[in-house]
């Protein structure tokens, strides 16, 4: 998520006429065969009611266990469940007028039912709602699924969609489907089953990269802005039209449905970039476009080629930014003449560096938020300075990283200590100056410490080594000690003393 925004001098707009730039053309990306062998397979077929702002799905999961234990059962998030009451909605106090602005409504995830399909049918499994808000599904199996094999389960569910301007919610013409529907759980090494709760602070969320196909029906003005790559389109006779969507090696899957979307795309490097814009904001429906290819380009240079075939900015009912895997939404507001581009630029490019940092290498966005938003926020400063010059970057950094530190530290707001759970921070005031700047601070001191090229090829490196599975902050430690051939230990103890 891009949490606050710190607006950049008004007279960098003027030069943001600058560069129409080459395009270079390339073979569309293609996952390798060993990379898709080890993940979980969501089959999801949905049906989106817009007049009852309810959803029907049918979701078959070909789960794969990946560790070395044997599971007597699983368990899921069942996300949609937090907005059911106003304790529960994921949002801060001031947030949640903004969010609600038509109102409370409860949203929710309804189980209808969970069965198991082998050789021999499908059975029926037991399965119970438990944690705060009822958000993990846990599914009791009948035999235990043992280390490194699959079992094939299907999960009937419906959602209520509550009127909230939110990752899940509907606005005047939206319907935002983030986190929506049942994801696994994370089992691993350190904390066993992740099962944490839907944090209002941050973006709580922890999931492997899988496999999927997502069939959408909506009625047929909707247009949809989805995660995967469209492969299939069919009209009914009904006046609703089904789209079949797939990606490989996701991190998750949203969608966003809007009966008043225009769309314009353009190919950059072989990935298609597509910005999609309420039909009255078609200046800055453009300008997305360019950002986002502007800042795809740049960091599929710096950190590694993207790896999906699509990447959509989307233009919603959303506060800030919001980052999923080949989409990201937008705030409706920064499309506005009333704002000037700024928030649009940074925010997109913010957004697009997760695509590197939260979804080709995932982490625990509960336990070590700052290896993603820390990432994404220092990428603002190196778009800037690459796009614009390195004094123009230098000041956007001093002015929105460095300052934004030293004052929480000084007021004693943040301790400087980097990796610390969500449950940990009070608010944003203490969350955003931790994970997002002293996070990007500390990267951009390790770049003054080992030299551009040096730094650059440690991203490389990390991003090569757990693009499509998780990394953690002692992960990118070594890294970096074993690209640059240096003891780091004294760089690294000031920002994340406790766990060393
Ligand atoms: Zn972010």
């Amino acid at each position: 998520m891009k949490s606050r925004l710190k607006l950049l001098p008004l007279l960098l707009i003027l030069m943001f006429i600058m560069s129409g730039c080459l395009m270079q053309k390339e073979a569309a990306p293609v996952l390798q065969m060993d990379e898709v062998e080890a993940r979980n397979y969501y089959n999801i077929e949905a049906e989106l009611n817009v007049e009852e702002k309810t959803l029907t799905a049918v979701e078959e999961v070909n789960y794969y266990n990946n560790d070395n234990v044997e599971m007597k059962e699983l368990y899921f998030h069942v996300y949609p469940n937090a907005f059911k009451t106003k304790e529960t909605a994921p949002f801060l106090f001031d947030d949640f007028d903004n969010a609600y602005k038509r109102g409370f409504e409860s949203g929710y995830g309804e189980i209808i039912s969970v069965s198991k399909k082998d050789r021999d049918g499908e059975k029926l499994l037991k399965y119970s709602l438990s944690g705060e808000g009822d958000t993990i599904l846990k599914i009791e199996l009948d035999s235990p699924l043992k280390p490194f094999e699959r079992m094939s389960l299907r999960i009937e569910f419906a959602l209520k969609i509550p009127p909230a301007g939110e990752r899940f919610g509907y606005g005047e013409n939206n319907f935002n489907l983030g986190n929506w529907y049942p994801v696994a759980a994370v089992y691993d090494q350190k904390d066993g089953w992740n099962l944490d709760k839907y944090y209002a602070i941050g973006d709580p969320f922890y999931s492997d990269a899988a496999d999927y196909r997502v069939s959408i029906k909506t009625p047929e003005e909707y247009i949809v802005a989805a995660s995967g790559q469209l492969v299939e389109e069919v009209k009914e006779d009904n006046g609703k039209v089904k789209r079949i969507y797939e990606g490989k090696a996701l991190r998750d899957f949203a969608f966003v449905a809007n009966n008043n979307f225009a769309v314009i795309e353009e190919e950059v490097d072989g990935v298609k970039v597509m910005s999609y814009y309420y039909k009255e904001d078609r200046v800055r429906g453009e300008e997305a476009l360019e950002y986002g290819v502007k800042s795809l380009r740049l960091f599929s240079q710096l950190y590694g080629k993207y790896p999906y075939p699509v990447y959509s900015v989307v233009e919603t009912e959303f506060p800030s930014g919001m980052e999923y895997p080949a989409l990201v939404y937008i705030s409706d507001k920064y499309y506005k003449p009333s704002y000037s581009s700024d928030p649009l630029i940074i925010t997109i490019v913010h957004e697009t560096a997760h695509q590197w940092f939260y979804g080709i290498v995932g982490n625990d966005q509960i336990d070590e938020a700052w290896l993603d938003e820390g990432f994404a926020a220092f990428s603002e400063t190196i778009f800037i300075e690459r796009t614009f010059g390195k004094k123009t970057g230098q000041d956007y950094y001093t002015r929105s990283i460095e300052n934004s530190v030293e004052e929480a530290l000084s007021s004693q707001i943040i301790d400087g200590e980097l990796v610390k759970s969500l449950s940990e921070f009070e608010d944003w005031d203490d969350y955003g100056p931790t994970a997002y700047d002293r996070g990007a601070q500390m990267l951009s001191e390790l770049r003054k410490t080992l030299g551009e090229d040096t730094f650059l090829e440690i991203v490389r490196t990390y991003v090569e080594k757990y693009k499509f599975r998780i990394a953690t902050t002692s992960d990118f430690i070594k890294v970096c000690e074993e690209v640059s051939g240096k003891d780091l230990t004294e760089f690294f103890k000031p920002w994340i003393n406790n766990i060393y």
